[in-house]
């Protein structure tokens, strides 16, 4: 493998082309590279990414699947630049940026 091979992009980034929001809160985004996807309202709250849900220092999860309400849902949704959105949910937490890799990694597991 020579030089420009390894500072050549992996792979292509993907981006969404369509964001919206069902009416059951689940988060519907489908991609520019055919893909689609659906996160359900709760499993998106229980993994926000931001300081307060995940310690900066250690990257432990402290608020997750079992501090999250079951009925928790999105209020709203806002475009944070050209690589995330922030979503300010029902529980008043809206300090969650999910970046477009972060949302792709929850895509691919
Ligand atoms: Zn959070």
């Amino acid at each position: 493998m020579g030089l420009l091979d390894k500072i050549k992009p992996q792979k292509p980034i993907v981006r969404p082309a369509d964001l919206s929001l069902d009416d059951a809160g689940a988060l519907n985004i489908r991609w520019d590279d055919g893909k689609e996807s659906t996160f359900p309202a709760k499993w998106l709250r229980a993994r926000c990414p931001c300081a307060e849900c995940v310690e900066e220092w250690s990257g432990k999860r402290v608020v997750g699947d079992e501090q999250v309400a079951p009925d928790v849902k999105p209020r709203g949704m806002q475009q944070v630049g050209n690589y995330a959105i922030r979503l300010d949910w029902s529980d008043g937490h809206s300090t969650g940026i999910y970046s477009w890799d972060y949302l792709l990694k929850l895509r691919d597991g």
